[in-house]
């Protein structure tokens, strides 16, 4: 798949081909969001231009700064899923025919004609009922935690990056993962294994420690003007705060931020995600602010995108990823927000 084939996330993708421009490729990554997000039609397209022989880049005024270019060989077969080195791991159970200690080797046809099917955007649901096996619950076992370990031991037939995409990761069973750790820890050369999950509450603290995170956001996020214009002061507040750390008016903004409530708050920072993103895509690429971006102060406008850099985007980026994931579990708002702050402060100044 073609980044402009996937619905919205401009501000996300045009981060993603940037860093991979910029040769800053992380070995492990987990795309985390929703399903109708687009994440693991993203993690293809995103491993698709890794391996482009031919990445398109395209002038001021375009929504993608580049793209793959569907043409290439690789790309050839990255369109038809059937590229040697893009393997797949799912969910897998026993079926009528696969009747003892199933893995995702024993279904790739089928989940090939899933992918297909969905355009890379179906739900684990989808997924059971494709297998014939709707009242059961897949899981990720040791034995393809071994397959992965294997694939990625293997020369690349190909010469490009090895990839392997791990769907709904938040399936694999512990014995699954505590076999992966030392993959990720003591990655071979040229090899990308990219994790899919929708939330991260049932994985080992191992494993998320050790993938890189993207936060793909609901579509759209779906905010009214209102509630756009309420982020962008907040945000806009916040920052200045970042620069000067004044405790009085750093804490009153805590307080006002912690009482917005938990969904508002989740939604706030992955507002802030984005509009990090949009900044530094501003200072490195000259990209200019999407309108709903846009924080309505020109100074402001002008100079904060300045900030954000190729040294601190991806911390800040985990920084609130962090944070949203505390919000989630039900920590402290007030801490939450306090931790964050001196983290964003000191990154702010690592420019
Ligand atoms: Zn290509």
């Amino acid at each position: 798949m073609r980044f402009k084939d996937i619905e919205g996330q401009r501000v996300l993708i045009n981060h993603l081909t940037e860093i991979i421009d910029s040769g800053r490729v992380s070995h492990a990554q987990m795309f985390l969001g929703p399903t109708n997000s687009g994440s693991l039609a993203l993690a293809i397209a995103y491993a698709q231009y890794l391996n482009c022989e031919n990445r398109q880049h395209y002038g001021e005024g375009s929504e993608l700064r580049a793209d793959s270019c569907g043409l290439c060989p690789n790309c050839r077969k990255y369109e038809e899923l059937m590229h040697t080195d893009l393997h797949f791991v799912f969910p897998n159970t026993t079926t009528s025919e696969v009747t003892s200690k199933p893995c995702s080797e024993d279904f790739q046809a089928e989940f090939r004609d899933f992918l297909n099917e969905y355009h890379q955007y179906g739900k684990e649901d989808d997924w059971y009922t494709q297998l014939g096996v709707e009242n059961k619950q897949g899981v990720i076992r040791e034995k393809d935690a071994d397959n992965i370990v294997k694939t990625l031991a293997l020369k690349s037939y190909e010469g490009g990056y090895k990839v392997v995409v791990i769907w709904m990761a938040e399936r694999m069973n512990r014995e699954c993962a505590n076999k992966l750790l030392k993959t990720l820890e003591e990655p071979t050369d040229k090899t990308l294994l990219l994790l899919v999950a929708e939330s991260r509450d049932r994985m080992l603290s191992t494993i998320i420690s050790r993938v890189q995170q993207v936060v793909v956001p609901d579509m759209g996020m779906g905010l009214s003007e209102e509630r756009r214009m309420e982020y962008a002061r907040l945000f806009v507040s916040w920052m200045r705060l970042l620069f000067k750390l004044e405790m009085k008016t750093l804490s009153d903004w805590v307080e006002q931020t912690a009482a917005i409530g938990r969904e508002s708050q989740k939604r706030f920072l992955q507002y802030v995600q984005e509009s990090l993103r949009a900044c530094f895509l501003k200072t490195v690429a000259g990209i200019a602010l999407p309108g709903e971006l846009e924080f309505g102060d020109e100074k402001f406008d002008t100079f904060f995108p300045t900030m954000i850099t190729v040294n601190n985007i991806e911390q800040m980026n985990q920084a609130i990823t962090d944070a949203m994931y505390a919000i989630e579990r039900n920590a402290n708002a007030r801490i939450t927000f306090m931790q964050l702050s001196f983290t964003m402060s000191k990154l702010i100044k690592k420019r």
